[in-house]
């Protein structure tokens, strides 16, 4: 990253910490956002801005970065999530569905909070997996 001005990012990119996921954080950093982005790694991606006990902490991080000038989150969920497995086993629905839910509610979530918003659920290589129509999760 050349980025030298503190501060400066106009993306958010939130994706899982899992370290099978390094290759494919990159390659999805500079297709959503060049270099130009805060990375915001966090457990299950997605998940936490949507469950009950997390998402209004998460949600007020992410408004600080509003202030910091950030107009788009992208938000990247991953197949095969150790940080979502309970959740997904728990829910009777697929991995895919699960997800899917679970993007289509953070999406709104954090638009409520002003910004635009981008969703993506990738398996471990990286590559992106169509999300159905969705349903209740
Ligand atoms: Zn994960």
């Amino acid at each position: 990253m050349s980025n030298t001005i503190a501060h400066k990012a106009t993306t958010a990119l939130i994706f899982c910490v899992d370290d099978r996921l390094k290759g494919a954080y990159e390659q999805w950093r500079q297709r959503v956002a060049g270099s130009d982005a805060y990375d915001v790694r966090w457990v299950g991606a997605g998940l936490d801005f949507v469950k009950d006990d997390t998402r209004d902490i998460m949600l007020a991080g992410l408004a600080k970065l509003k202030g910091l000038g950030v107009t788009k989150v992208v938000v990247i969920d991953h197949l095969d999530c150790g940080g979502a497995k309970a959740d997904y086993e728990a829910s009777g629905h697929d991995e895919i569905t699960f997800h899917a839910g679970v993007l289509r509610q953070a999406q709104a979530n954090i638009e409520a909070l002003g910004f635009e918003v981008e969703t993506y659920l990738v398996d471990l290589t990286g590559n992106e997996v169509a999300l159905p129509e969705l349903t209740t999760v």
